[in-house]
């Protein structure tokens, strides 16, 4: 016999739940992470007091009340709403884009002035645009030149590293405009950060579970696999496949991380810039995650991280998946192999080289551990 039901390959949120739930039905697991510390990318690393979000900012949201349910019986959640602000060229403007970012740009004060404004504006370019080619004429048909300008174009051009009219359409298919004076960026029914962290919720889910970091799966691929009947594996797809049919691409940010010595430095979590000028898109400032009103002053300094979008290769963090034809056509290939495997299962957003956000990760993995352990 074994001395493990599964080895976890990961232990981000796909694969700390799927373990916390076979623990829960008295399987027996190792959980290996090649990083020194678990969590994937939810890991917060403390520095002078604050939960700092090494591997960009992290805002759980979702409109699935069990989820929601489920994390919170783990850990507290605080009432964190994402808010954040756009600085063009020194002057703010509120997002989404609502009637506070509509009094900003243009002086209207009701929804029907506002509403008239985008439609002259949306009026100028629809005589020359029908069918958008580009994500450009695609934001001109939605919001407009002033809007376009102001809060998307330079914006867009950093994150993609590409012009906006060399972008496809379907980036941007849908720009929310809201008519109502409201900050709130999601439209999720449920949302708000750890208290205490993300740490926390990681550590509970893991809770009597054997975890063995710095270990990386492909270091010691034949003996780890050994220790399990099953291995259940969140790292890249194609580095199980050793790249055979190649490298898929991924989209990466770098975090340039910064103490400063002063107790609140942009008065807000998140403050992107917009402009094309500033090399960075945006400041996440971690403390405003946790510490509201007179809180913010309880510690002297705060930690402030600029993100600047990069140029993905080797050896870089990956990301985002670029799901364009050529990935998705390499994605199959892989995926044809993964379908043939009767131990492996594979699971979280390397193994099946997908966008998911927390709340869809925490889903499907339950749903993985359900299927499973029903067997
Ligand atoms: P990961 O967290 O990536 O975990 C995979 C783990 O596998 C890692 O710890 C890795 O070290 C380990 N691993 C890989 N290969 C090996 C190996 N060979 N051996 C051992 N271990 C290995 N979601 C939201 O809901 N809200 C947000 O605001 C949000 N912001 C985000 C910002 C950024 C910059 C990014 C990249 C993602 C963001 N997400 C957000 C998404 C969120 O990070 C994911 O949903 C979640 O982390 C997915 O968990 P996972 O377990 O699938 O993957
Ligand atoms: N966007 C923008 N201006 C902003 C924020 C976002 O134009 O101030 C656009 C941009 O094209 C970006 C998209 O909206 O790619 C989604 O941005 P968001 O920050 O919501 O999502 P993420 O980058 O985390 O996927």
């Amino acid at each position: 016999m074994k001395p493990f039901d599964y080895l976890i390959v990961g232990s981000g949120l796909f694969g700390s739940v799927f373990a916390h739930e076979a623990k829960q039905a008295g399987k027996r697991c190792l959980v290996i992470d090649r990083r020194d510390h678990a969590g994937g990318n939810v890991y917060c690393e403390q520095i002078e007091g604050i939960n700092v979000h090494r591997y960009g900012a992290h805002i759980f949201h979702t409109s699935d009340k069990q989820v929601w349910q489920y994390v919170n019986r783990f850990v507290e959640f605080n009432r964190y709403t994402n808010s954040p602000v756009a600085n063009y060229k020194g002057k703010l403007y509120n997002l989404p884009f609502n009637m506070n970012t509509f009094y900003q740009m243009w002086g209207v004060t009701t929804p029907e002035q506002a509403k008239q404004k985008i439609e002259e504006q949306r009026q100028e370019v629809a005589c020359r645009i029908s069918q958008p080619r580009n994500l450009e004429e695609q934001a001109l048909l939605l919001v407009g030149r002033d809007i376009y300008l102001t809060l998307i174009k330079g914006y867009t051009e950093k994150q993609w590293g590409r012009r906006c009219d060399e972008l496809p359409a379907f980036i941007i298919r849908r720009l929310p405009l809201r008519f109502v004076f409201d900050n709130n960026y999601f439209n999720d029914t449920y949302q708000g950060i750890p208290i205490g962290g993300y740490n926390r919720l990681i550590n509970a889910l893991l809770e009597g579970v054997e975890v063995r970091l710095c270990t990386d799966f492909f270091d010691q691929r034949d003996y780890l696999s050994s220790l399990a009947e099953k291995v259940v594996y969140t790292g890249p797809i194609d580095q199980f496949y050793q790249y055979r049919f190649g490298h898929l691409k991924y989209r990466t940010v770098s975090f340039l991380t910064e103490v400063l010595p002063v107790a609140n430095y942009q008065g807000n979590a998140v403050i992107n810039y917009t402009d094309a000028e500033t090399p960075f898109t945006r400041i996440i400032e971690h403390k405003h995650f946790e510490m509201f009103g007179a809180e913010v002053d309880k510690t002297p300094s705060t930690v402030i991280s600029r993100e600047y979008s990069t140029e993905w290769s080797e050896g870089m963090e990956p990301y985002y998946p670029v799901n364009d034809d050529e990935n998705s056509a390499l994605l199959a290939q892989y995926q044809q192999l993964a379908a043939e495997e009767k131990n492996v299962i594979f699971g979280g957003r390397l193994a099946e080289y997908k966008y998911y956000d927390m709340a869809p990760t925490v889903e499907r993995a339950l749903r993985c551990a359900q299927q499973e352990l029903a067997l």
